[in-house]
């Protein structure tokens, strides 16, 4: 029970807060969730369906749905179990699930909240129509379509036509559209080329729709794009929702799609961080070790930035250690703010986000979706 052992009270001064902690600065996090919803006004008709796989907190789902979320996007049953017990009435699973298990799972979410999920094999969309009808429920099928992750998804144009016929002729299963993501294409660092990368997919979702429309198929729902190419699939005329995650925390890691042309790059702010503490400057003019390492701060993605010390570097030291160089001015027990490399797989390693405004804790929300995927 005691990894579930919250970091501190609210009311906490940040010098109470143990650490290593997984710390969000609410009035950012609320600005960057506010700047999604004047984003998304300049493409009327296209909805947001922000992804929980960065927070897996409800209460950040909540924020996202009263600022006009039409739902969330989950990549895990746990994720979107998650969101419904927290009040969320519609999700979509942007992943494949596969076996009985898991199926039963997803149609007993679907007697609670309307569920869809992606699909790209047609044994496996029997497997849920078999399910859904078992339990008397409906799940809205979205096809997969590879449209460049060379991931999951059928090929772009007729395999999507031939499961999506599939669809909509098995009992318990609707066909709601199409899913056409490519998650390289966030984090492709120049806008031009960024832009061009969504271009390729949008000749390929149009390509699917034209493959659709031939065999009588309607396509209402088309859905894709993350916090770095969002803007380019809303303006595609294409896309009728887009699935942004990363917006509302950002990383290290985003901050490196440059603002070189002067434009959206940078409109999100960085509202994540984890708190840490100096545990030993035994070699302070070469280095200092903070008391957070690999199982505290995901290195996926590259190393974390320090906050406001853009003179220091962080090295990995190890599964709970964290070497700052030169860290000559940092004395045993001061506290230093990292900017995680990747936000989603460090969000992933708490069971508690510290929200804090004008330097107290105001809440502790739980990472009530936390897991390895299942
Ligand atoms: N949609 C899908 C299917 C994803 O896998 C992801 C993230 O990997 C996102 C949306 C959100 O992307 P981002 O966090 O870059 O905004
Ligand atoms: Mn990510």
């Amino acid at each position: 029970m005691l990894a579930y052992q919250k970091p501190c009270t609210i009311g906490d001064p940040v010098d109470d807060i143990d650490t290593p902690a997984l710390v969000v600065c609410l009035n950012k996090l609320e600005e960057n969730v506010g700047k999604m919803n004047t984003a998304m006004e300049k493409y009327p008709g296209v909805a947001v369906r922000p992804h929980v796989k960065t927070h897996k907190c409800p209460e950040v789902a909540r924020m996202q749905m009263r600022a006009g979320a039409v739902g969330m996007c989950c990549q895990t049953l746990t994720e979107a179990e998650a969101m419904v017990g927290g009040g969320v009435a519609d999700v979509f699973i942007t992943n494949e699930l596969v076996g009985k298990t898991k199926l039963r799972r997803l149609a007993s979410l679907a007697r609670q909240a309307a569920v869809s999920i992606t699909v790209d094999d047609a044994a496996n969309l029997q497997d849920i129509s078999d399910v859904a009808t078992e339990m008397g429920v409906t799940i809205h099928i979205a096809i997969e379509v590879n449209v460049g992750q060379d991931r999951c998804g059928v090929e772009p144009g007729e395999p999507a036509v031939s499961l999506a016929k599939l669809a909509t002729s098995l009992p318990g299963v609707t066909f709601k559209g199409i899913h056409c993501y490519n998650g390289w294409n966030q984090h492709v660092r120049s806008t031009e080329e960024r832009s061009n990368a969504v271009n390729k997919v949008v000749d390929l979702t149009r390509k699917t729709l034209e493959a659709l429309k031939a065999a009588g198929l309607e396509c209402p729902y088309v859905t894709g794009g993350g916090t770095g190419t969002f803007h380019f699939e809303a303006a595609s005329k294409v896309f009728t929702e887009v699935q942004p995650g990363s917006y509302v925390f950002m990383d290290a890691d985003y901050y490196k799609n440059l603002a070189r042309d002067g434009n959206f790059d940078t409109e999100f702010l960085q509202s994540l961080f984890v708190l840490t503490t100096v545990q030993s400057a035994a070699a302070s003019g070469e280095r200092v070790v903070l008391d957070a390492g690999l199982k505290a701060v995901s290195l996926d993605s590259g190393v974390p930035m320090l906050s406001q010390r853009p003179d220091l570097t962080y090295h990995s030291g190890g599964d709970n250690h964290g070497i700052v160089t030169p860290g000559g001015d940092l004395p045993v027990g001061s506290k230093v703010w990292l900017i995680p490399g990747h936000c989603d797989p460090t969000v992933n390693l708490y069971d508690w986000i510290v929200g804090l405004r004008d330097g107290k804790v105001e809440c502790v929300w739980p990472v009530s979706g936390r897991g390895p995927g299942n």
